[in-house]
């Protein structure tokens, strides 16, 4: 009961990549670089089990941004040519990649980093992917000349990819979605759709991770906007409880999202975000504790996992581990308070 687990990225060491940004450039090349990968993916997975978190990830050690990670081994994609592109509906600018022909998979793309964090843990394993909608918001389209064919046809590969992983022994496929909560209407119109397509066929756990963003300062003016109550859930919360997903991962550890929102994913286990990514302070086992009892009150505790409300990929790595230290103890609390 109350199995804790993160949204999916740590921090890497900086001998890996330059700490506390964002697409942050890698500190080594060919061999030596797939070499600090393996041995960022090991660290990350020994890390998490010291800190007593039950479903592990690679901490999204081998990709330099969850998006694009998947997307640099695609053939269709180009990354030579970049253009500046309005994302999260113009919340902020990113150098995207685009697409100049039919997207196809060459080979799985994340397999390596799946067979080293398999052979290295014997507890369940999450693995990461970005999900359809994120995909084709953080990229330009020079050839589909439609959004939704194009999302369509990112969610087979993510099929294809994800069937992949599940032989390789992952327990959990995870599909980050962040853009849920910018375009509602496209959620129940295609966007669902999408992620059932990403999920055919597979028989472990599938979960959806749908937050407010990263950290970072145009993330943090965004939520400043929102006004006192942060609704974006309810438009899209039933749609999702109806649908084939098993998990949702979403934000609750100091955000406006009423928790009573929480109800409308009845069915579905509920990650529920209990660490703040974008402060420095590290919570207390009280504060974390205090967060899953609110949230208890919406969902049942066999449903319940404690989580972090996004990734920490561009927080301090002592820190960032002193948090998951705090998520795991305020979930024993809250354990021992129920007798489990
Ligand atoms: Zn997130």
């Amino acid at each position: 009961m109350l199995e804790t687990t993160i949204a999916g990225s740590l921090p890497k060491p900086a001998w890996l990549a330059t700490p506390k940004m964002l697409w942050a450039p890698w500190q080594h090349t060919g061999e030596a670089l797939a070499d600090a990968k393996r041995d960022a993916t090991v660290l990350a997975l020994k890390e998490q089990e010291d800190a007593g978190i039950d479903i592990v990830t690679d901490g999204e050690q081998s990709r330099q941004h969850f998006v694009h990670g998947f997307l640099e081994q695609l053939e269709g994609v180009d990354f030579a040519k970049r253009v500046t592109m309005g994302i999260r509906n113009n919340r902020y600018d990113a150098q995207v990649p685009t697409v100049t022909a039919a997207l196809r998979r060459k080979a799985p793309v994340h397999a390596t980093e799946v067979r080293i964090a398999r052979a290295h843990t014997t507890r369940k394993l999450k693995f990461t992917l970005p999900g359809p909608m994120t995909i084709v918001d953080t990229l330009a389209d020079g050839y589909y000349g439609d959004r939704v064919k194009m999302a369509m046809a990112f969610a087979d590969l993510l099929n294809q990819e994800a069937r992949d992983l599940e032989a390789l022994g992952v327990d959990v496929i995870q599909f980050d979605e962040p853009a849920f909560n910018v375009y509602m209407d496209a959620v129940k119109e295609w966007g669902i759709e999408a992620l059932h397509r990403a999920c055919a066929g597979l028989t472990c756990k599938t979960a959806v991770h749908i937050c407010y963003g990263y950290g970072i300062k145009a993330n943090v003016e965004w939520k400043q906007s929102l006004g006192s109550e942060w609704r974006q859930y309810e438009e899209i919360f039933p749609a999702l409880a109806a649908s084939r997903i098993d998990q949702v991962s979403l934000e609750c550890a100091n955000s406006r999202v009423p928790l009573e929102l929480l109800g409308l994913l009845k069915g579905k286990d509920v990650l529920v975000g209990a660490i703040d990514v974008a402060t420095d302070m590290v919570e207390s086992p009280e504060q974390v504790a205090d967060t899953i009892r609110r949230a208890l009150a919406f969902v049942p505790p066999e449903r319940l996992f404690p989580c972090t409300n996004c990734g920490l990929a561009p927080l301090d790595r002592t820190l960032s581990y002193a948090k998951l230290r705090a998520l795991t103890a305020g979930a024993a609390q809250i354990r021992r308070a129920l007798g489990a």
